[in-house]
Order: structure tokens, then C-alpha cells, then sequence
């Protein structure tokens, strides 16, 4: 019997444990930290051995295979040790698509991931059978064991890639690339875009691989590098022949000379960014058959993802808008740009070495009033303290809504968007965005 040994008891790990041991491994899990209650009782009703706020490294260094999961870095001695000894190292997305014919969409980049692969699953589940996960809701090893669906849209985030040897999706997204998560890869960008680039290098001459022509990190990087997959790029700014691109307010795709064109008037979904999103999720569905109008009704009734410029309510005119999942400079940007009347903008957390210098523009030309959240806000008063008449500072999320509240005019936007992760004051970005809501229906 061959030894599978988990390194983390989430989700990921927890659904690989369970698929593993139906596949006739011998499980051991162990996490470092506290296994939550739900995930240890799976764990105990499974009879899968475990341990957790330890690593016993006789227990572990016996191993055949080792799924680790997405959350540890590499630089953890035991995983050095591991590695050191040859014993070899998977993702669960790795491990978990040995067991699946489905067919396999996976969704990567630095911001938009889960919007586009909600978006996807939407627009295909309408004609086929089709499972959502990756970072998102169950594991997909969980998903293959209970559900076993045709296919699957995954969201993939880098340190899912890390670990693949075999990996490959029939399509493949990237839905664009800025440093992100640099703290895991030696502070080198360049070592952050091969592994997002890792998503095609499996990938043949019958699998397809849609990404942003705008973006200058992306198209930069295969201009230098041969991929085999077929290339189906969107753009916002020019005509694409075999891809997407936006024109007119319209989506026009075009696949082996079968063109279609999408109205995106009556879409729900705002902003520039979300348009991209749309064709990234349309070239998909365009290429797996859906039909147009379906295509087209789907996009329209797509309601999008909490906390992604998701609109609260409107009080005395003023809409409120919650971008909690705005953890990086990009996401604000397009947030800001987004913004179609003067805003309010609460922004501010754990500032993971931004510089603000590309929201100036924005800044200038729609931001009213900023409410500054978080711990430490210097920087913030430093980048923006001369470009609005009010900047304030508070701690609590109940008194900046208070703030925006009074400073708000009919007509106005209450804007979270905090470019800044979230741990300072809140337990994640979650938490904060339903405070956010919170305070809002107290108003
Ligand atoms: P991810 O799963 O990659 O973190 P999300 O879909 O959760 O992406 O969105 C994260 C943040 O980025 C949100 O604030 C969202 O409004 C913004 N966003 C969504 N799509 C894009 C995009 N294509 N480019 C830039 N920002 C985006």
C-alpha cells in the first residue's frame, strides 16, 4: 500500500485525504496548526489517522507521495527535508485530476479569479454538467469522489501550480498578472509569472489557452516563450481575429471562423475589468458549445460575487458598494475606475508595499472625500493628504460608514475598496466586507 501524506487539514487537504483513501492509500494528515472541529470530525468518521499543532517527522518522511497543501511555503523546514529526500511533493489539483476524465477549465491570474470562474461555471451549467472548485467552496477532490461531474471549472492560484508534474486542462485562463504574493516567491517577479505561466505547460496542440492581449506582463512573456495550446487572446482595446474583443459595447468572439457578437448594455457586472471577465467566461463557453442566446441571458442575469464591488444599498440616493476583496493597488484601480459619480472611498489595512501612484488620476478626478482604515494609515495620508479636501482615519468599521455617511451627498458612492489586505483589523477580507454591510443596514 502506498503511503499519502497530507500537509494540512483544510479543505484541500481534508478532500485529498477522503479521495486518497478511496483509492486505496495508506492517509496520514498533519497540520502544524488547529484542525478545524468540522474538518477533524470528517477526518475521525473517514477513520483517517491524523495529528495536528505537530509534525511528526517519522510519520511523514515515510511517505510515497506528499499533497502540501496551498498555504504552506516552501521555505518550511519540513518541506525542505521532504523534498530533500526525494519523496515527491503535489498540489491537490495535482493529485485530484488523476482521478477525473472531466473535462478540465482552469482559471488563474493576479486578480479575477474567482469572479471569472464563478462567472464560467454560471454560463455553463446551464447545458452541461459542471462542478465549481478549486479555491472555491468543496475541494475538487472532494467534488470527484461524491460528485463526479463531465467537467469543471477550477480556480487556480499560483500555489496550486507549483506542485503540478502532470496537470492539463483542456482550456486555460489567465486573466492577467501583477506582483502579487511576492513574499513566496524570493521577492522575483519573474519566479511569480512562470508559475501562473506553469497552467499551459502541459497543455498540447488541442487545448486552448485564452488570456489578456492587454496585458503587457503576459503577452511580454510569450512573445520570449513557445507554448503548445492554442492561442485565443481578448482584448479591450483591438480587434482580436481568433479570440475576443470589445467593441461598441459589444463582446465579439470569434472561434474557427464562427463569429458571435454579445450585447454587454444589460449586463450586471461593472467596470472595465468585468468586461474582460465576461469575454474570458464567454471565449470558454463559446468554445464548449453553449449557445449564444444562452450565453447572452446568463451573462445578463450573473448577479456577481460578494464583496466584489458588490452594491449594498442605496440610502437617501447614495449607493454603497463593498470591494472588500480589493486586497492589492490593481483591484482599487479598476474599482475607482469603475466609479461613475463623485465617491467616498474607505481604503486602508495591511499595505503590502503599494504604491498608489497609478490611482492619482482617479483619485483626482472622482474621490470627494477618503476615509482612511487601518492600524496605519501614514502612507495613505502621505500618497493622498493634498488631493481631497477630507481625509480622516478611524479604526472602527462602524465609524467610517458613520463618516461616509455624513459626508455622502444624493447622488454619491460609499466606496470599499481598501487596496491593502485586511488582518490588521479584521479577521479576513470576509469579515470585513460583512461589517462593511453590517454598518451600512444600521445606518
Ligand atoms: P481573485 O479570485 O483573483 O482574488 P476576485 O474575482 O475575487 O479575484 O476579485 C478580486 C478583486 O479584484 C475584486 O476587488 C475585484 O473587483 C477585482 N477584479 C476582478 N476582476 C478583475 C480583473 N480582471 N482585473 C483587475 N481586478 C479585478
Amino acid at each position: 500500500m502506498k503511503r499519502l501524506v497530507i500537509l494540512g487539514g483544510g479543505e484541500s487537504g481534508v478532500g485529498t485525504a477522503l479521495l486518497g483513501k478511496a483509492k486505496g492509500y495508506d492517509v496520514f494528515v498533519s497540520d502544524k496548526g488547529k484542525i478545524k472541529e468540522k474538518y477533524r470530525d470528517v477526518l475521525l468518521n473517514n477513520e483517517i489517522e491524523f495529528e495536528d499543532e505537530q509534525h511528526t517527522e517519522s510519520k511523514i518522511l515515510n511517505a510515497d507521495i506528499v499533497m502540501k497543501s496551498p498555504g504552506i511555503p516552501d521555505k518550511v523546514a519540513l518541506v525542505k527535508q521532504i523534498r530533500g529526500a526525494g519523496i515527491k511533493v503535489v498540489s491537490e489539483i495535482e493529485f485530484a485530476s488523476n482521478y477525473t476524465d472531466a473535462t478540465l477549465v482552469a482559471i488563474t491570474g493576479s486578480n479575477g479569479k474567482t469572479t471569472t470562474a464563478t462567472l464560467t461555471h454560471h454560463l455553463l451549467k446551464q447545458e452541461l454538467d459542471v462542478g465549481l472548485a478549486g479555491n472555491i467552496g468543496d475541494s475538487f477532490a472532494k467534488q470527484i469522489l461524491v460528485k463526479n461531474h463531465e467537467n469543471y471549472v477550477l480556480e487556480v492560484s499560483s500555489f496550486q501550480l507549483d506542485d503540478i508534474h502532470d496537470f492539463k486542462p483542456k482550456i486555460a485562463v489567465l486573466t492577467n498578472i501583477t506582483p502579487d504574493h511576492l513574499d513566496r516567491y524570493d521577492y522575483k517577479f519573474e519566479n511569480y509569472i512562470a508559475s501562473k505561466f506553469r497552467i499551459v505547460e502541459n497543455q498540447t496542440k488541442d487545448d486552448y489557452f485564452i488570456y489578456d492581449a492587454d496585458d503587457e506582463v503576459i503577452t511580454a512573456w510569450l512573445k520570449n516563450h513557445q507554448i503548445q495550446s492554442k492561442k485565443l487572446p481578448f482584448s479591450l482595446t483591438k480587434e482580436i481575429e481568433e479570440g475576443a474583443y470589445y467593441k461598441d459595447k459589444n463582446i465579439i468572439i470569434t472561434i474557427d471562423n464562427n463569429k458571435i457578437t454579445m450585447p454587454t448594455e444589460n449586463i450586471a457586472l461593472e467596470g472595465k475589468h468585468n468586461v474582460k471577465n465576461a469575454m474570458a467566461a464567454s471565449t470558454v463557453a463559446h468554445l464548449l458549445k453553449i449557445r449564444k442566446q444562452t450565453i447572452r441571458e446568463s451573462l445578463e442575469n450573473f448577479q456577481g460575487v460578494e464583496h466584489r464591488l458588490e452594491h449594498v444599498l442605496k440610502i437617501n440616493k447614495v449607493q454603497y458598494i463593498n470591494d472588500s476583496k480589493a486586497t492589492n493597488v490593481n483591484a482599487t484601480y479598476f474599482a475607482l475606475e469603475s466609479m461613475d459619480a463623485p465617491t467616498v472611498w474607505i481604503v486602508g489595512g495591511v499595505d503590502k508595499g503599494n504604491d498608489y501612484k497609478e490611482l492619482f488620476p482617479f483619485v483626482n478626478e472622482k474621490v470627494k472625500a477618503i476615509i482612511c482604515l487601518g492600524v496605519d494609515n501614514k502612507k495613505l495620508f502621505e500618497a493622498f493628504g493634498n488631493m481631497v479636501d477630507i481625509i480622516v482615519e478611524t479604526q472602527y468599521m462602524s465609524e467610517a460608514v458613520k463618516i461616509a455617511y455624513k459626508v455622502a451627498k444624493a447622488g454619491d458612492n460609499v466606496l470599499l475598496s481598501p487596496a491593502c489586505a485586511s488582518f490588521d483589523l479584521f479577521e479576513n477580507y470576509e469579515d470585513r466586507g460583512r461589517q462593511f454591510k453590517d454598518a451600512v443596514r444600521n445606518l
